[in-house]
C-alpha cells in the first residue's frame, strides 16, 4: 500500500530531524495530505500506529493530519490559483487549460514537535 511506504519515509526523515538538532525524540508530527495525493488519511494514520512502535524517537509522537488543498499553475501566464472543485482546471486569468498541479499531490512534513536532551 502507498500510505505505508510514504509513513516508513516519513519515520525516516523524523529520525534525521532529531539527528540533525540533537533532540532525543518526537512529541508531534504535523503533515499536510494533498486532496489529490490518493492516499487514505484513516489509512495513513493506523499505518503510522503500527511504524512507530519500531521507532525509538517516535514511538510516543502524536501524528496531526492536515488536509492540503490543491493549488494549480498555469502554464500560459504563470497565475497561481486553488480551484474551488478539483476537477474544474481553466485558469481565471487567462482562460488557458495548460494546467500543472504545484500542490496537493503528496504528502509534506509541515512541523516536528520534539523534545531535547536538556528537557
Ligand atoms: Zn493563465
Amino acid at each position: 500500500m502507498h500510505e505505508y511506504s510514504v509513513v516508513s519515509s516519513l519515520i525516516e526523515l523524523c529520525e534525521e530531524h532529531v539527528q540533525k538538532n540533537n533532540a532525543i525524540k518526537i512529541e508531534k508530527i504535523v503533515v499536510g495530505i494533498g486532496q489529490r495525493s490518493g492516499m487514505d488519511k484513516s489509512l495513513f494514520l493506523s499505518a503510522f500506529e503500527t511504524f512507530k512502535e519500531e521507532s525509538k524517537v517516535c514511538r510516543d509522537a502524536i501524528l496531526d493530519i492536515v488536509d492540503e488543498k490543491v493549488e494549480l499553475t498555469c502554464k500560459k501566464c504563470g497565475y497561481i490559483f486553488i480551484p474551488d472543485k478539483i476537477e474544474y482546471g481553466i485558469c481565471p486569468q487567462c482562460k488557458s487549460s495548460n494546467l500543472e498541479i504545484t500542490k496537493g499531490r503528496d504528502m509534506n512534513l509541515l512541523s516536528l514537535e520534539m523534545i531535547g536532551e536538556d528537557q
